[in-house]
């Protein structure tokens, strides 16, 4: 998963039909996704449990009844009422789904960009927001993260806001890759200063019992977003943005009517229905990740970040990164080797919190390696 610059295209030798190629498309390169057949995945924050045989069935019955030779329902009321139910959603916010939380990602980006608009993020961040924010037209600003902390430089942000003026913040909140939860109050002000819209990507906040959703009536300019994929329903795609119904009923002009489909509506309502075993399922990895984070601190030349979701970052000595994700890869663990990525993240790489049996597994073997 990276969008790195491909430098050895030649623009110049674009002609024909290919001279019609937008040039910032020519130079991305696509998002990709490492096979992970028979391995153990430990890269992509997914819920490591799937559901007990019990729940299989009753899922399954529900499917059946599912009309596929219908469109799905556009609006998908029942599902948006469990959600506003499981959540706890007040009554003045509106909902809008994605497919995934990437489509709303892209959705607001669609509604905001323009000539000359600018996006700014701190950075190293969730590497979907400088992607689509390419992909749509803007520019996109990072401000880095403050080194060795991933704090937030607060005085960077507040003056990057009033010299650039934004169109659209994201914040990560807890941050991928780094896991850091930053202040509340201080990434408050920073939408009270925003010209723009400020956008709160919420989407570990099961793993972080954090959220501005009871704050989101007092700030017209702010949005959240969540999904379901890190709760363990990542092959579902469904993500949620959470608003004003003024700023929702506009990007609702850009989404396809039928971006949510039947069969991930009925399941999605089925597991909401069943929220107490996903959050059974959170509290094992929420264990798991203090014993991981624990173990890891243990190893005398890994460093390892606290964090408030599913995954931990780690530094390995100094130019052994790859060597140490090589190691795991033949030994049929992969995770995220994130070095060379940003500047600030030289030698880190990232773990998501497994079963406890996976993480004893990929820690035994890191051991071995360092
Ligand atoms: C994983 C992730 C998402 C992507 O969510 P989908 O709903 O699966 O598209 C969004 N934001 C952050 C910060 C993430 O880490």
């Amino acid at each position: 998963m990276s969008c790195r610059r491909v430098h050895s295209v030649k623009r110049e030798a674009l002609t024909g039909p290919w001279y019609w190629l937008r040039p910032e498309i020519r130079e991305l390169s696509a998002y990709h996704v490492p096979k992970a057949k028979g391995l153990i995945k430990l890269d992509a924050m997914e819920n490591p449990y799937r559901w007990p045989q019990a729940l299989l069935e009753p899922w399954l019955e529900e499917l059946r009844r599912v009309e596929l030779n219908r469109y799905p329902d556009p609006e998908a009321p029942e599902l948006k009422a469990c959600l506003r139910a499981v959540y706890g959603i007040p009554g003045d916010v509106s909902i809008l789904l994605g497919n995934g939380s990437d489509e709303l990602i892209q959705l607001i980006l669609l509604a905001l960009s323009g000539r000359d608009r600018v996006i700014l993020i701190p950075e190293p961040t969730f590497v979907m927001y400088r992607l689509l924010a390419l992909t749509t037209g803007f520019r996109c600003v990072g401000v880095p993260l403050q080194a060795d902390t991933f704090d937030l430089d607060y005085d960077a942000l507040h003056d990057a806001i009033a010299r650039y003026r934004p169109a659209v913040i994201f914040i990560a909140y807890p941050n991928n890759p780094t896991g850091s939860l930053w202040d509340a109050d201080k990434i408050w002000e920073l939408a009270h200063a925003a010209p723009g819209l400020v956008v709160i990507d919420e989407a570990y906040t099961a793993f972080s019992r954090a959220s501005f959703l009871q704050r989101l009536g007092e700030a017209p300019n702010v949005v959240i977003l969540r999904t379901l994929s890190k709760l363990g329903l990542a092959g579902l795609r469904l993500g949620a943005l959470l608003g004003s119904a003024e700023w929702l009923a506009e990007f609702d002009k850009l989404r396809l009517p039928y971006n949510i489909n039947v069969l991930t509506q009925v399941s999605a309502r089925f597991a909401l229905e069943h929220y107490s075993l996903l959050e059974a399922q959170i509290a094992q990895i929420v264990q798991a990740r203090a014993q991981l984070i624990q173990d890891l601190s243990g190893l005398e030349h890994i460093h390892a970040w606290p964090s408030a979701a599913n995954f931990v970052l780690f530094r390995a000595p100094r130019g052994r990164a790859a060597a140490i994700f090589d190691g795991l890869r033949s030994a049929r663990i992969l995770i995220k080797n994130l070095s060379g990525s940003h500047a600030l993240l030289e030698d880190c790489l990232r773990v998501t919190v497994g079963t406890p049996e996976e993480n004893d597994t990929f820690y035994r073997s890191l051991s071995m390696l360092v």
